[in-house]
């Protein structure tokens, strides 16, 4: 029901606007920009806001151009992708304040269920392959900027298709993404294999500095202004690093702690069987079993005391 509810109300909007969240990934940015293309196919209005900067790998992506930060505009519809609660969006909360009708996109087991029409649908390995299975829903016919879009959501959010997420539903729709003129190997080394000299700066700084506890099960890293000034580095330049905690073989738990003015940004990654979506919830963030993240006010210090208190007891230690 909820998805005619949203197949009728995206027919019958004109204006619709499109929001994803801060510190905005290959995913929500993937989905974002496919459902501009897409609703501009059937004549939409459309308007597409993140309130955070779009970071430089990304720019590469079609139709990164067309995001704007939120300001005070009106739609008919506003659709959130990959944004688990309305606390991710920024400013753009205010926006779901004002329009009468909303739809939420996502797969985070912590999506709090906060706009009219909820499609959330915790087996998908990202927020891309229901925002695929929309548009093929709505007749509207997959082009190259479209499927390049999403192909970047489907293989930042699985790892390159390794985490445990991954299905045999994922590699479909990559398929049919490929076949509609995703490049493979343009987008692979735009992503994963082009690296800032400054980025792997940072990241020898980190490995450099970073601990283990409990017998090598958690990788503790922390990211201070002082690594971003030394380095020449930006918040965005954070991504990815935690998982070279993560691989250690010991490691069951890795936690990336970085400043950011009074609060600290925190991400967690597990391998086994600790649930960091519940760890992260303690600091009022969420995300996933496996990779979580919040943001909280307080000094690395702090955090990190709770933090190594709580992930002991998840490892009986
Ligand atoms: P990352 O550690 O890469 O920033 O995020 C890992 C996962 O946790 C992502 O799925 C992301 O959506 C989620 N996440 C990160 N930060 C937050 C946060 O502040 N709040 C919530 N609810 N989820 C977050
Ligand atoms: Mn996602």
């Amino acid at each position: 029901m909820i998805l005619n509810d949203m197949l009728d109300s995206i027919r019958e909007a004109k204006k619709i606007i499109v929001v994803t969240h801060v510190s905005p990934d290959g995913d929500g940015i993937g989905c974002v920009t496919a459902l501009y293309k897409a609703l501009n196919k059937l004549n939409k209005d459309v308007s597409i806001f993140i309130d955070d900067d779009v970071p430089e790998i990304y720019k590469f992506m079609p139709y990164t151009e067309k995001i704007t930060r939120p300001f005070d505009e009106s739609a008919d519809l506003l659709i959130a992708v990959d944004c688990a609660d309305t606390e991710r969006m920024g400013n753009a909360k205010n926006l779901l304040r004002k329009v009468s009708k909303s739809i939420n996109i996502d797969h985070h087991i912590s999506n709090t269920l906060y706009a009219t029409m909820n499609y959330v649908d915790t087996n998908a390995a990202s927020s891309s392959e229901i925002v695929y299975q929309l548009i093929k829903i709505l007749g509207i016919d997959l082009d190259k900027e479209i499927a390049e879009c999403l192909y970047v959501g489907v293989v930042t959010d699985t790892g390159h298709f390794m985490y445990g997420s991954t299905t045999s539903f994922t590699h479909e729709v990559a398929g049919d993404l490929i076949n509609n003129g995703a490049s493979v190997d343009k987008i692979s080394n735009t992503i994963f294999h082009k690296i800032k000299y400054s980025k792997l700066k940072l990241i020898g700084r980190v490995i450099n500095n970073m601990e283990l506890y409990f017998n090598g099960k958690i990788a503790y890293m922390e990211i201070s202004n002082e690594d971003f000034t030394k380095t020449n580095t930006k918040a965005e330049d954070v991504e990815n690093i935690i998982n070279y905690g993560r691989d250690i073989d010991s490691v069951e738990v890795a936690v990336m702690l970085v400043e950011k003015e009074d609060f600290v940004k925190g991400s967690l990654r597990s391998k086994n069987y600790v649930d960091v979506n519940k760890l992260a919830r303690e600091f009022g963030g969420g995300g996933h079993v496996r990779a979580s993240g919040f943001l909280k006010k307080g000094t690395i210090k702090e955090i990190k005391e709770k933090i190594l208190e709580l992930i002991k007891i998840e490892l009986n230690e």
